[in-house]
């Protein structure tokens, strides 16, 4: 069985993140989308909040699941019996740091873990949780960026800190 990893933050997950998951689900038997508990950007979900939003997102896709890992990728896979990580890529500016990445998991796992870059539909190539989160947060409509439930926990979470910050 070919097992894939799809690590990220997914702070929240995003139409361009799902994209991702749907094509590598094609390509792999199962797919874990793996949400990173070690991430040193301050997230705006906790983690818990952002594996359910995942699980509903992708309750439609039969092959893929989702977990929390902490520490090395590269044990997380190791410890999966995963062959491969899936990553995305929007621009040119994306490709240093994730050829770094790659050729670091490829030697730091003596070459048995594979990195396999997916391109999502151009429409989303803008498409980064910072700017959903930024536009949101000063009440601009983020619904077409996000999936339907990712979209209402957002306007949730912005009204809730909009009345604490008016008390
Ligand atoms: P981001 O804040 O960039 O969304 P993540 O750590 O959640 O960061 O991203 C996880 C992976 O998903 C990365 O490989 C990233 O390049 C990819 N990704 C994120 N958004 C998109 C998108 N719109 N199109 C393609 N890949 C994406």
């Amino acid at each position: 069985m070919r097992l894939a990893l799809y690590p990220g933050t997914f702070d929240p997950i995003t139409n361009g993140h799902l994209d991702v998951v749907e094509r590598a689900a094609q390509l792999f038997d199962q797919v874990i989308v793996a949400v990173t508990t070690n991430s040193s950007k301050s997230p705006l979900f906790t983690v818990d909040e952002r594996l359910e939003m995942i699980r509903e997102a992708t309750a439609g896709l039969a092959n893929v699941g989702v977990e929390a890992f902490g520490g090395l990728l590269v044990n997380y896979a190791q410890q999966r019996g995963a062959c491969a990580v899936v990553r995305g890529l929007r621009a040119v500016s994306d490709f240093e740091y994730e050829f770094q990445m790659a050729v670091v998991n490829r030697k730091v796992s003596a070459g048995s873990l594979a990195t396999v870059f997916l391109m999502a539909n151009e429409r989303y190539t803008f498409l980064n949780s910072t700017i959903v989160k930024e536009v949101a947060q000063f009440g601009g409509d983020v619904h077409c960026f996000v999936p339907e439930n990712v979209h209402r926990r957002m306007v949730a979470k912005y009204e809730a800190a909009k009345h604490l910050t008016s008390q």
